[in-house]
């Protein structure tokens, strides 16, 4: 099962959407190993969107990481980094699909409310400088995965 590291952005804190969001991940039946709300350090940021430096929108966009709480989330499931990546829409609200997250709860750009890890490597990185491995909850089941794992039995 593939894992994925998913952050609700500050507006999506601050706008109150945090259980909206969550929902459409619960409701494709990902798995949540890991969440927490945290306010992140510019060092975490930094490291975060070490792709971006030196681009036009980084310094906006550590700023805007930094400029409160977050939820950070480790996502489990099949497909899982492209699942999510398909529920959050295009990195441009105005390009997203109706119906994704971005187009749903967001306008612009800058702040799309939600991150999604683009590849497995990268959500491994990712979900480091957010997670100590003892902070995943592994030891449970999904009711989806009951279900897929009797299934997958009975046939
Ligand atoms: N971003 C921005 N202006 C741009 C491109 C990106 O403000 O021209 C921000 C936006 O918040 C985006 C984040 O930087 O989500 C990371 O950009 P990336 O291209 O990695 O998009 P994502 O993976 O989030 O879809
Ligand atoms: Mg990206």
């Amino acid at each position: 099962m593939e894992r994925t590291f998913v952050a609700l952005k500050p507006d999506a804190v601050r706008r109150g959407l945090i259980g909206r969001i969550i929902k459409r991940f619960e409701n494709r039946g990902y798995k949540i190993i890991g969440m927490k709300m945290l306010h992140p350090t510019i060092e975490m940021a930094k490291k975060h969107y070490a792709e971006h430096e030196g681009k036009y929108f980084y310094d906006r966009l550590i700023r805007y990481l930094t400029s409160g709480p977050i939820i950070a989330m480790v996502l489990q499931g099949e497909d899982a980094v492209h699942g999510v990546r398909q529920l959050m829409g295009s990195t441009k609200p105005g390009e997203a699909e109706p119906g994704t997250l971005r187009a749903d709860f967001a306008q612009i750009q800058e702040f799309n409310i939600v991150h999604g890890s683009d590849s497995v490597e990268s959500a491994k990185r990712e979900i480091d400088i957010y997670f100590k491995p003892e902070e995943l909850c592994t030891d449970w089941k999904t009711i989806t995965e009951i279900v897929m794992e009797s299934e997958k039995a009975a046939i």
